[in-house]
C-alpha cells in the first residue's frame, strides 16, 4: 500500500447552535491503495465526516491533512486534482450526453474556457473505459439506467485523476446485480489502479467484502476502526445499530443478519 493520502487527526466539529459535535474525535487515515468504509446508524456523523475530508466544513477541533498538507492550504482547484467525489444524490436531468458528463470531471486540470487538450481527452477515454461505459459515450444521461448512471459518475470523478476517490452511498436503489457491479469497480480502482478510496454506505455487508479497512461511527465519534474482522463483531453491531444480530462467515467475511425480535431469546443462548 501506498503513501497516506487522508488523514485526520482528532478532529471534531459542531454544528452552529448546536449543543453536541456531530463529529467528536474522529481520528483516522487512507493510503492509496487502501479501500476505506464508513458505517453507522442514521444521524451519526457520516456525512458531516465526509464534508470535513474534502473541506466543505473546517474542523472546529483537530487536523485534516490531503496529501501531506492540511486541507485548508490547498486552493479548490487544487483539491479538485487530489480528491475525486462521488455525492450522495444527483438526478441526470441536464441535456448532456455522457461523454459531456465525463469530460466536466477535467474541469479542475482546464483553463477558463479553453480547448480540452490531449491530456483531457485522454483521461476522458481513459475513465470511460475504465468504467465501461464506452458503449454508451453518445447517450443522453436522462436515458441511463440507475446503474450506468452510476458508472458514469464514477468516470467522470475518475477524469479529474484524483489520488483518493470518496463515495457517499454509491449503491442507493440499485439492485444486487448492480451493486455488486459498482463494488467491484470501486474496489478494482483502488486496489489495480492504486488509487485511495473511501465509502459511505448502509450496505454493511457488501462492504465488508470489499474494504481493507471499516470505520464504525456512532453518535460522531469512532467505535470501531480496523479489518472487517476486527470491526463487524456480533458486539460492535448490536451495540452500533441497536438491533440484535447473528453474524455468519461466508468465505471468510464476517456477514450479519438481524433477528427477528422475536428470536432474539435465541441469540441470546448461542
Ligand atoms: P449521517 O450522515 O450519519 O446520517 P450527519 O453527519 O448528517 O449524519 O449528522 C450528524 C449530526 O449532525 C446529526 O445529529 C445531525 O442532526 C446533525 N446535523 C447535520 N447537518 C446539520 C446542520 N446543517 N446543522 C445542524 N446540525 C446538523
Amino acid at each position: 500500500m501506498g503513501e497516506v493520502i487522508l488523514e485526520l487527526a482528532g478532529v471534531r466539529y459542531r454544528y452552529p447552535g448546536v449543543d453536541r459535535d456531530a463529529v467528536g474525535g474522529v481520528t483516522l487515515h487512507v493510503r492509496e491503495g487502501e479501500l476505506v468504509g464508513i458505517v453507522g446508524p442514521n444521524g451519526s456523523g457520516k456525512t458531516t465526516l465526509l464534508r470535513l475530508l474534502v473541506g466543505v466544513l473546517r474542523a472546529s477541533a483537530g487536523g485534516v491533512t490531503v496529501a501531506g498538507k492540511p486541507v485548508g492550504e490547498w486552493n479548490r482547484r487544487e483539491l479538485a486534482r487530489i480528491i475525486g467525489v462521488v455525492p450522495q444524490r444527483e438526478e441526470p436531468v441536464f441535456p448532456l450526453t455522457v461523454e459531456e458528463t465525463v469530460f466536466l470531471g477535467r474541469y479542475p486540470h482546464m483553463g477558463a474556457l479553453a480547448a480540452p487538450r490531449r491530456a483531457d481527452r485522454a483521461a476522458v477515454q481513459s475513465a470511460l473505459e475504465r468504467c465501461d461505459v464506452v458503449a454508451f459515450a453518445d447517450r443522453r444521461i436522462s436515458t441511463l439506467s440507475g446503474g450506468e448512471w452510476q458508472r458514469v459518475r464514477v468516470a467522470r470523478a475518475l477524469a479529474q485523476e484524483p489520488k483518493v476517490l470518496i463515495l457517499d452511498e454509491p449503491t442507493a436503489n440499485l439492485d444486487i446485480r448492480h451493486e455488486m457491479e459498482v463494488f467491484e469497480l470501486v474496489s478494482d480502482l483502488v486496489h489495480h489502479d492504486g488509487i485511495g478510496g473511501v465509502v459511505v454506505t448502509h450496505h454493511v455487508n457488501l462492504a465488508v467484502r470489499f474494504v481493507d479497512k471499516m470505520l464504525v461511527i456512532n453518535g460522531g465519534r469512532v467505535e470501531a476502526f480496523g479489518t472487517p474482522r476486527e470491526v463487524m463483531t456480533r458486539e460492535v453491531m448490536e451495540r452500533v445499530f441497536q438491533w440484535p444480530v447473528h453474524i455468519e462467515t461466508i468465505d471468510g467475511v464476517p456477514q450479519f443478519v438481524p433477528l427477528k425480535s422475536t428470536q432474539t431469546g435465541s441469540a441470546e443462548n448461542e
